[in-house]
């Protein structure tokens, strides 16, 4: 077989066992050309408010990832400013902030895996 034939299958045979025991084969990341569960979501998606593209492997992760971006941009950016000051009502509002990661990990759930 060609080389240009299996390569692909090996690489998703490979993905295959990293989905089912990402912990041990987490270590084979490196030989992938990019994650296997890397999403995409953009600052508005997540409740900023620019088409700035975040990238992150776990819900947790994007969280991080937004929250740098917005506080980020906050600095010189007033609508960023606003996100930043609703972000941290939400956080010390145990309603809203429940509410929020309901609706957070829904968009997670609809975003495509790049
Ligand atoms: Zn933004």
């Amino acid at each position: 077989m060609r080389e240009g034939k299996w390569l692909p299958f090996l690489d998703a045979a490979m993905r295959a066992l990293l989905r089912k025991k990402s912990s041990v084969y987490a270590s084979y990341g490196v030989f992938l050309p990019h994650s296997f569960s890397m999403k995409r979501l953009t600052c508005k998606q997540i409740g900023g408010v620019c088409n700035t593209v975040l990238e992150a492997e776990t819900p947790g992760e994007m969280t991080k990832v937004a929250s740098e971006h917005i506080l980020e941009q906050a600095k010189r950016d007033p609508a960023h400013k606003e996100s930043a000051k609703e972000m941290e009502a939400i956080y010390n509002d145990e309603e809203r902030h429940e509410q929020w990661k309901k609706d957070f990990q829904e968009t997670w759930d609809n975003a495509p895996t790049i």
